[in-house]
């Protein structure tokens, strides 16, 4: 994602991988109920809980986002007694095995223009949920649906959206069922983090299938009666005519599709399915998703394939989505090594020289049109959101750094290297293990080198 998901993964660290185990096989997986109104913006929540109590008298926590007022909560039928507080909502099981029921309301406040009405945040970090009448888009589970805050139990998740909605989300459905006026989608997880978006279909106009090395592209796109082609001189350029729409449009299937393939065959290959591109006009940043790539309608155009938008949002499939880094709020790991692979694709089509050219306006920053200036590897390393040059620092002089290291030691061995490091299923990447690799590949010295320069 290129700007807003923070991902929640450092409470994996508080445990050890044989008690994590042990909980793992007694553990039932959660089962989640979600039943989503969409008219009147209100969630209604089932859950069905089973948990093992670790200790007699032991507090059970959730995690639960403190924005959201809880209507009607039901432990075993009562009324639910908790504590909340920042995150977190405390209770007391009296059971071994328990069912939660809760309910509660997204609270409303229309924003002109963009129908964007309901934005949360946290003292440290923003974690946008957002939605208008019709599309809403789930971002950090744990932030809309309480969530058991050892996370050692899988989830079983049904969604349910009226008729003609569609459900997309990080992890591939099991079922979908149509029952009435209702649609209910099935899913089950392993994590807590599965964003998901939620939207109706009627009003994309056009939806494009591509099959291609066995994987299904499907392309849902919004009616645009004009789409930018370029911006020139800083004016922005848009073609109206309806072949010239097709053709972009064409251009962005084709370049996506090219970028897969590259990530296959340079990273490692993944067996995707099908793999879904929504075009949105609620969320102003794209975001890959797993399973689904969320565009926003700005980056549907040549503009965005020309500045490798569409394939950056794709590296992240193979690298950047779970990272240790995104969690702490460091983003070297989860952003930077990322969008140099994703340089590393656009140099295979755009050639050497542009390749070298968007290096060059990545150190010397005239992508932002800000005076030039030299930040330390310590300080990428450290980069967190939310400051004026955060995303100067994350996406340009982060990414400038790795491509100092790749002349050192060269694409193969830093291709290696970041194959390594990513390509471990279900772990939480972080810079250790990238080290660690490094070291294993003799290329440390020269790391090392990094921290003796300024970019
Ligand atoms: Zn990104």
């Amino acid at each position: 994602m290129k700007k807003r998901l923070v991902i929640f993964s450092s409470i994996l660290f508080l445990f050890g991988s044989n008690s994590l185990k042990a909980q793992k096989i007694e553990i039932e997986p959660w089962k989640y109920n979600i039943n989503i109104e969409l008219i009147d913006s209100t969630l209604l929540i089932n859950l069905s809980i089973k948990a093992t109590k670790a200790e007699a008298g032991q507090k059970e926590f959730l995690l639960f986002n403190r924005y959201i007022q809880i209507k009607e909560a039901l432990l075993d039928e009562a009324p639910l007694k908790y504590i909340r507080s920042n995150d977190t909502l405390y209770f007391e099981p009296v059971r071994n095995e328990i069912t939660l029921s809760m309910q509660y309301e997204i609270p409303c406040s229309v924003k002109g223009y963009s129908k964007v009405v309901a934005s949360y945040g946290d003292s440290t970090y923003a974690y946008p949920v957002l939605f208008d009448a019709g599309q809403i888009f789930c971002e950090r589970f744990n932030k809309w649906y309480p969530v058991l805050y050892d996370n050692f139990s899988d989830y079983d998740v049904t969604i349910t959206v009226p008729k003609g909605h569609k459900v997309f989300s990080y992890f591939p459905e099991i079922d979908c069922k149509y029952i009435a006026e209702e649609v209910v989608y099935t899913y089950h997880y392993y994590d807590e983090d599965f964003p998901f978006f939620i939207t109706p279909t009627g009003i994309f106009q056009q939806h494009k299938e591509v099959q291609h090395n066995n994987t299904t592209y499907a392309f849902y796109f919004l009616p645009r009666a004009r789409r930018l082609v370029y911006v020139s001189d800083n004016k922005p350029v848009f073609v109206s005519d309806i072949k010239q729409i097709d053709s972009l449009l064409s251009e962005s299937i084709n370049r996506s599709i090219a970028a897969i393939d590259w990530y296959n065959a340079n990273l490692w290959h993944k067996e995707i399915k099908t793999l879904s591109f929504v075009e949105t006009d609620i969320l102003g940043l794209g975001a890959g998703l797993g399973n689904f790539i969320l565009m926003d309608r700005m980056l549907m155009n040549m503009e965005a394939i020309e500045k490798y938008a569409l394939s950056h949002e794709l590296s992240h499939i193979w690298l950047g989505i779970h990272t240790a880094y995104l969690a702490k709020g460091k983003f070297f790991m989860g952003e930077s090594v990322p969008e140099y692979v994703n340089l590393l694709f656009y140099e295979s089509w755009a050639g050497n020289d542009a390749f070298e050219k968007a290096i060059q306006d990545k150190i010397n920053l005239t992508l932002f049109e800000v005076p030039f200036y030299a930040v330390p590897f310590e300080r990428v390393l450290n980069q967190r959101k939310g400051n004026a040059q955060a995303d100067e620092i994350i996406y340009h002089k982060g990414v400038a750094f790795v491509h100092e290291f790749q002349k050192m030691i060269g694409k193969d061995k830093l291709l290696k290297i970041i194959r390594e490091t990513y390509s471990v299923p279900n772990h939480f990447v972080t810079l250790k293990d990238f080290e660690n690799n490094i070291k294993a590949n003799d290329c440390w010295n020269e790391y090392l080198k990094l921290y003796a320069i300024d970019l």
